[in-house]
């Protein structure tokens, strides 16, 4: 290893000590009292700062660098998706342990997971934390975008882009047609949130890929991004 991990031990002439020179969000108070003498690595139980919820394994896109592929596939052949009752425990147990972000991502597509939206059982409600939300956008339609831009319980939403063709997309991503879908979705969630007043922030994060990485410059720079920047400096 070139660099320590975050919980790599480093010998110095003190004795031993944690590193932190990998950490990416440094809370001191987090490590008051740890000895660094003991051999003990848990010294003390603190709640999570955030916590990632991959609720279900089902997606509507079929990617080439899909590392989740075989995990998806069982978990589904065998319909293994968290069940909303306990869905709702953990969010209060999540509550109750005073988190501060939740971001729900995959697993599959969070937007697949019925519940999320349709059920509302994040959305809905009043929450104590707040929530970013990884999504490939494809199901990110108008009426879905307006009930979790207005919810208020949102810091952002996060949307993949892989292509700026549909027929990159398609080699990519398995459907032509998703292509537009996922354009149209990015340019009235953008819409949707200067409309409900929404303070979160609906970004789009480029995936690069072996079969996408030669047209990094194509993607960045392509119609729909432009657009983006275009209704972010008008609002
Ligand atoms: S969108 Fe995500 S979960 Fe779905 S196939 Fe692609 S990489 Fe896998």
């Amino acid at each position: 290893m070139l660099e320590n991990t975050v919980t790599t031990f480093v010998q110095s002439k003190e004795g031993r000590k944690l590193s932190s020179r990998r950490v990416l969000f440094h809370l001191p108070e987090r490590l008051f009292g740890y000895s660094t003498y003991s051999k003990e690595v848990l010294q003390t139980k603190l709640s999570p700062i955030s916590v990632a919820l991959c609720p279900t394994p089902f997606c509507v896109r079929n990617c080439l660098f899909c590392s989740n592929h075989n995990r998806n596939k069982e978990n589904i052949a065998q319909k293994n998706e968290i069940a909303p009752k306990k869905f709702i425990r953990l969010i209060n147990d999540l509550s109750c342990l005073d988190v501060k972000g939740v971001t729900i991502a995959g697993g599959g597509d969070p937007l697949a997971y019925k519940g999320l939206v349709i059920d509302g059982l994040i959305l809905g409600k009043n929450l104590s934390f707040k929530i970013g939300l990884h999504t490939n956008g494809v199901l990110l339609d108008e009426d879905v975008a307006e009930k979790i831009l207005a919810s208020g319980n949102l810091a952002y939403v996060n949307i993949s882009v892989v292509a700026h063709t549909s027929k990159l997309y398609k080699k990519i991503c398995g459907y032509r047609e998703q292509f537009y879908k996922v354009e149209n979705n990015i340019i009235e969630a953008i819409k949707i949130k200067s409309l409900v007043k929404s303070d979160a922030l609906v970004g789009v994060k480029i995936l690069l890929c072996r079969e996408n990485f030669e047209f990094f410059d194509d993607i960045f720079s392509y119609k729909m991004l432009d657009m983006r920047f275009a209704i972010y400096r008008r609002s």
